[in-house]
C-alpha cells in the first residue's frame, strides 16, 4: 500500500485543515469521511427519515448516491447529484449525524465507499475511526486533539454566519456530539493504539502541519 495517513479525532481538533495541508505538502489526496457522514444525515434529513429511529435510517441507508472528489484545494461532495457541501454544515445536520453515523448500516456501506476510494493509497483521510476500522494498517496514524474550549471557539468561528452558534452553545452541542461519538457501540471515536497523539492547543496550524510531514518522512 502507498502512503495512507490516518487522521483521527474528535470535533474542532483541527483535523480538516491540517489534513488538507499535509495532503497539499505532500502532493497526496484527501478525503473527509465525516462530509460522508454528513451528506447521509443530510439526505435523511430532506427525505423525511427520522433520524432517531435507527430502523428508519437503516432501512434507507442503501438509497443516497454520494460522489466524493478528493483533491485537497477543491474537495467535493455531491448527493444524487446536487453539491452538499455547504448543506452539510448547518447546525441541523451536525446536531443529527451523530445519530446517523451510529447505524451499524451506514456505518458498513460507508466504510466499503471509504475504502474504494482509499484504494492503493496516496492518500490522507480525516475522521474516528480510520485508524482503528477504515486503513487499521496506514503507515501513518494520527490522533489529533485539543482543549474543549479552543476546539468550541475554532467550530463557532466556522459558524460565524449563524447568530445562534456562540462558543458556549458551540461547547454544549460539541460535547454533546463528542459524547455521542465515543460511546456509541459501532466503532466508536478513540485513539489507535498505535496512533501518535497531537495535542493542537497551543499549535498553530502550521505546526500541526509540520508535525504530521515530519511523521509522514521517518
Ligand atoms: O468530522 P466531522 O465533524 O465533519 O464529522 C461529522 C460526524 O460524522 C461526527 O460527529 C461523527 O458522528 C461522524 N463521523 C464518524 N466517523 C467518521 C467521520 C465522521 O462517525 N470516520
Amino acid at each position: 500500500m502507498s502512503l495512507v495517513i490516518a487522521m483521527d479525532g474528535p470535533s474542532g481538533s483541527g483535523k480538516s485543515s491540517a489534513s488538507k495541508g499535509v495532503a497539499r505538502a505532500l502532493g497526496l489526496r484527501y478525503l473527509d469521511t465525516g462530509a460522508m457522514y454528513r451528506a447521509m444525515t443530510w439526505w435523511m434529513v430532506q427525505n423525511d427519515v427520522p433520524v432517531d429511529d435507527p430502523e428508519a435510517v437503516a432501512a434507507r441507508a442503501a438509497d443516497p448516491v454520494l460522489e466524493v472528489g478528493t483533491d485537497p484545494s477543491a474537495p467535493t461532495i455531491t448527493v444524487d447529484g446536487t453539491d452538499v457541501s455547504e448543506p452539510i454544515r448547518t447546525r441541523e445536520v451536525t446536531n443529527a449525524v451523530s445519530a446517523v453515523s451510529a447505524v451499524p448500516a451506514v456505518r458498513a456501506r460507508l466504510v466499503v465507499l471509504q475504502r474504494e476510494i482509499i484504494g492503493t493509497g496516496g492518500i490522507v483521510v480525516e475522521g474516528r475511526d480510520i485508524g482503528t476500522v477504515v486503513v487499521p494498517d496506514a503507515p501513518v496514524k494520527v490522533y489529533l486533539t485539543a482543549s474543549e474550549q479552543v476546539r468550541a471557539q475554532r467550530r463557532a468561528k466556522d459558524l460565524a454566519a449563524d447568530p445562534a452558534a456562540s462558543v458556549t452553545v458551540t461547547l454544549d452541542e460539541q460535547a454533546r456530539r463528542d459524547r455521542l461519538d465515543s460511546t456509541r457501540t459501532t466503532s466508536p471515536l478513540t485513539r489507535a493504539a498505535d496512533a501518535t497523539e497531537i495535542d493542537s492547543t497551543e499549535l498553530g496550524l502550521a505546526e500541526v502541519i509540520e508535525a504530521v510531514v515530519r511523521l509522514a518522512k521517518e
